[in-house]
């Protein structure tokens, strides 16, 4: 099948290498020509493992292009997705105004039935506004269908996350398109939910919010449990056994970040106060996880006294692990709070080091992990990058000038960080000095 993709970050080129893969011929449009030109050489501007393999032998194959025109995009693709940003406004409601542009340039170039799908993360009723707003501007009266197709991939895992998803959304106004769509996924063996368009929207915020809720609820456990000395990473896997519970994302940490979570939160809540609607209980997921973030770094304040002056060693800097995405990212805003104080930062991430220096200029960013521990007063981990299990603590723990070790992602063994000589401080395990 012809499909396009309309938005070329995260999602859009990932999406596109993968249904290239599958066998459809796909083209990837973004309004960047930087970041087109850059595609069309073979180079990948973003870190997504197994990524640039799929992009390349694609390319190879003649199977995946690269172009700015969204005409080409509209001229190509049967399907044609919006992957374009939605990014929040001060007032947590979504920024739509490029999904709106994008709708009105396709309209534009409408010349033949065509499927539009929504794979940006919106507000429930976008699809019918797309629509609108397609019919308004689509002067030639071309017959088209919008479609809801919201992606649940996980940065860090995308390409199998879109080989394997648990299932497939697909929301339309018209059977015809439902079908045009389960051909599309024909090759990819998911239970396909197929709703209304309002519904297929929903199910995207309220899944997001709905994980968002699971980690804000470890994290509040995790307060409990270093009041009452028990190990809250003992009572998620004690939890999480049970199937009504499940294991994922009862991970206690320093809060999520990402360019997802905090904003399809804020998102929902908005949206659910237009429609009437206090969501109370969401409004308090996004406040343990701002008292979470504070509360691991007061820890830290509090253990070093006058952060100004000092040195921290800082491990990891991506939102999650697997990903050089740093937007929202919860390490990025330590890193930056400490700065403010007037500490001094030496941080290492495996591949988001030069992106989070763009951001923070003044970070100081070192080649290997073990080098944030030199003349160190503490070492803080915040993102759980698996790596950092195997790092050389011994020799770190001798180029420290304070022995303090702060695990904002439980990653660590602390039995055996305390034997190594560190003042091991984890979340929701309590203090460890030997
Ligand atoms: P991104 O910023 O990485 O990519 C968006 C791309 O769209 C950029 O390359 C940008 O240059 C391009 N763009 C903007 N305006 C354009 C236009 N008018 N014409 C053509 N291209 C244009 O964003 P992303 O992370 O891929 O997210 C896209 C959407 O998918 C968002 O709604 C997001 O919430 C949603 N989503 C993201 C994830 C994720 O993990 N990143 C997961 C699920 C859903």
């Amino acid at each position: 099948m012809n499909v396009s993709m309309v938005g070329s970050g995260y999602v859009g080129l990932t999406t596109g290498a993968c249904f290239a893969e599958l066998g459809h011929q796909v083209l990837c449009v973004d309004n960047d020509a930087e970041k087109v030109a850059l595609l069309s050489r073979g180079e990948i501007p973003i870190y997504e493992p197994g990524l640039e393999e799929l992009v390349r032998g694609n390319a190879a194959k003649g199977r995946l292009r690269f172009s700015t025109s969204v005409a080409e995009a509209v001229d190509h693709g049967l399907v044609i997705f919006l992957t374009v940003p939605t990014p929040p406004q001060p007032d947590g409601s979504v920024d739509l105004r490029y999904v709106e542009k994008v709708a009105r340039e396709i309209a534009r170039h409408l010349r033949d039935y065509r499927v539009i799908v929504d794979k940006s993360t919106v507000p429930v009723r976008t699809g019918e506004k797309v629509a609108q707003t397609i019919a308004r501007y689509n002067t030639q009266g071309v017959d088209f269908d919008v479609v809801s197709n919201p992606e649940f991939l996980r940065e860090g895992c995308a390409v199998h996350d879109l080989l394997h998803p648990d299932r497939i959304v697909i929301g339309v106004q018209r059977p015809r398109a439902a079908e045009i769509m389960k051909e599309l996924y024909r090759p990819i063996a998911a239970p396909v939910v197929v709703t209304d368009l309002n519904s297929a929207e929903l199910i995207k915020h309220a899944s997001n919010s709905f994980l968002a809720l699971k980690i804000s609820y470890i994290n509040a456990l995790s307060q409990i449990c270093e009041r009452a000395g028990a190990d809250v990473d003992l009572v998620a896997e004690g939890m999480g056994l049970d199937q009504r519970i499940g294991k994922a994302f009862l991970k206690a940490g320093i809060g999520y970040g990402g360019s997802c979570f905090p904003k399809d939160l804020a998102a929902f809540i908005r949206i659910s106060e237009e429609l009437g609607y206090d969501f109370r209980l969401l409004k308090e997921v996004a406040a343990i996880n701002e008292e979470q973030k504070e509360r691991f770094f007061k820890k830290i304040r509090r253990a070093l006294w006058v952060l100004e002056e000092k040195t921290i060693g800082l491990l990891g800097l991506a939102f999650k692990a697997n990903t050089d995405d740093v937007r929202n990212s919860v390490a990025l805003e330590l890193a930056s709070r400490f700065l403010r104080e007037g500490a001094r930062v030496r941080a290492y991430d495996p591949v988001a080091g030069r992106k989070a220096q763009r951001v923070l200029r003044e970070l100081e960013i070192c080649e290997v992990g073990e080098e944030v521990a030199r003349g160190a007063d503490c070492v803080v981990i915040a993102t759980e990058w698996d790596e950092f299990r195997r790092l050389d603590w011994a020799r770190m723990r001798k180029w420290m000038i304070s022995p303090l070790l702060f695990d904002g992602r439980n990653l660590l063994d602390p039995a055996h960080m305390v034997a190594l000589g560190f003042q091991y401080e984890g979340v929701g395990r309590g203090l460890r000095i030997g």
